[in-house]
């Protein structure tokens, strides 16, 4: 059989390795200290589960409308006006089945053969699959640690060429935990605009954020940036839904609309359910995110102490998300029983069969000498596993 060209085009994600072992050691009856976890450990919020029993109670289980209910449009949109000072009418919003398909539809929507799509490294691992799905080229932005993964506006500049459609930005970013100031943001916006670039701005971790930080949506500069991005957002995050699929996206009416016909013919709307309980999240979850966020903030500070405390590990304090990024880069070429473990994917799977600790490496987010530890687990199971990945480290010769 001779399959599409596009599924050789596109790689599987070498963590789906990683957990397969994981799953296979916890089989065993191994202990596994867990820090790869891509969803806050939370229960979902009372107010979203009451608003999905209400749902199935009275029947509302048959098809909606495509695009999404009104009441939730509606709710969608008292949230961008009442968080971003955003306005936008019920035709410039999709909802879909998570942010994952949100992003899908508009990479199908919007980008063809010969398209390019200018990514930040590091960067979340579905965005340049999807650009290849959609026979289009991802062009890296390489930033770094030192400057806090903050975007030079002359490389920007740099990669920008007559083909370029669209710039991803993901600011609380996953895996960094970086955000943009707000500076940036007018930078890019500015030659966004000069070059006739959409802006795409995934903003799911934008409530996940810590200490002075604030969270600026590049839409919020102005008029003109705002008709030239789309927002990408969704419960998953920050109402710990990840398994309700709950995704939507605010931009242009004409791109709102093709991502909508694609999502007409592929899975109709999202689930009736889910999407009364997305309502639910949306108008009473705020109580629940503080708690939440206060509650990641003191693991967040715990795991970075600890990670610094390991000679040859390095970690910055992240500003948001729930991912904690250490440069690993002293520790590579260390030997382990004779064999050089040369990579941060080699790393993470020493420390998951030597040390009982598995975390994420940096090669599938574009980072050849970083590994991404979620800090989502208990203090417990962070205090403890820390101190497994220090005796592993011991063992390095
Ligand atoms: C988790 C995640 C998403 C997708 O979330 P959904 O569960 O599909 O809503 C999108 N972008 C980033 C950066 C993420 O980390």
């Amino acid at each position: 059989m001779k399959l599409a060209s596009r599924t050789t085009r596109i790689t599987p994600s070498p963590t789906l390795q990683l957990s397969a072992t994981v799953k296979a050691l916890v089989a065993q009856g191994q202990r596994v200290f867990d820090f790869t976890a891509g969803e806050p450990s939370f229960d979902s919020p009372e107010v979203a589960k009451d608003a999905a029993y209400a749902a199935i109670r009275s029947g509302f289980t048959k098809y909606t409308a495509v695009t999404g209910i009104d009441d939730l449009k509606d709710a969608i949109i008292e949230k961008f006006q009442r968080d971003q000072g955003l306005t936008y009418s019920r035709s410039q919003i999709l909802v879909s089945c998570g942010a994952k398909h949100t992003l899908f539809n508009l990479a199908l929507a919007l980008f063809e053969t010969g398209d390019e799509v200018i990514i930040p490294t590091p960067y979340w691992v579905s965005y340049p699959e999807q650009i290849l799905v959609a026979d289009a080229k991802p062009v890296f932005l390489p930033t770094s640690e030192s400057s806090g993964y903050a975007i030079d506006l002359k490389a920007l500049e740099a990669t920008v060429t007559d083909r370029t459609k669209a710039i991803i930005l993901n600011s609380p970013c996953n895996p960094t935990g970086s955000m943009y100031d707000r500076q940036t943001l007018e930078d890019i916006a500015k030659l966004a605009l000069q070059h006739d670039i959409l802006i795409i701005s995934d903003e799911i971790y934008e409530k996940m954020i810590y200490d002075q930080h604030r969270h600026h949506s590049i839409a919020s500069l102005g008029p003109d940036i705002a008709r030239n991005t789309i927002i990408v957002n969704g419960v998953s995050k920050t109402y710990s839904m990840t398994g309700w699929r709950i995704g939507y996206a605010a931009g242009p009416d004409p791109l709102i609309k093709a991502m909508g016909d694609i999502q007409s013919q592929s899975t109709s709307n999202p689930t009736s359910i889910a999407q009364k309980a997305a309502i639910g999240a949306l108008r009473g979850g705020d109580a629940f995110i503080q708690h939440m966020v206060k509650e990641l903030d003191i693991r967040r500070k715990a795991i970075v102490a600890g990670l610094n405390r390991i000679t040859g590990i390095h970690c910055p304090m992240p500003s948001g998300a729930f991912y904690a990024f250490p440069d690993i880069a002293r520790l590579l070429g260390r030997r382990f029983q004779g064999q050089s473990l040369a990579t941060p994917f080699a790393l993470a799977n020493f420390f998951l069969k030597e040390a009982q600790v598995a975390c994420v490496p940096g090669e599938p987010f574009g980072s050849p000498t970083h590994l991404r530890f979620s800090y989502t687990g208990t203090l417990e199971v962070i205090e403890e596993g820390l101190q497994h990945l220090a005796e592993g480290v011991a063992r390095l010769e």
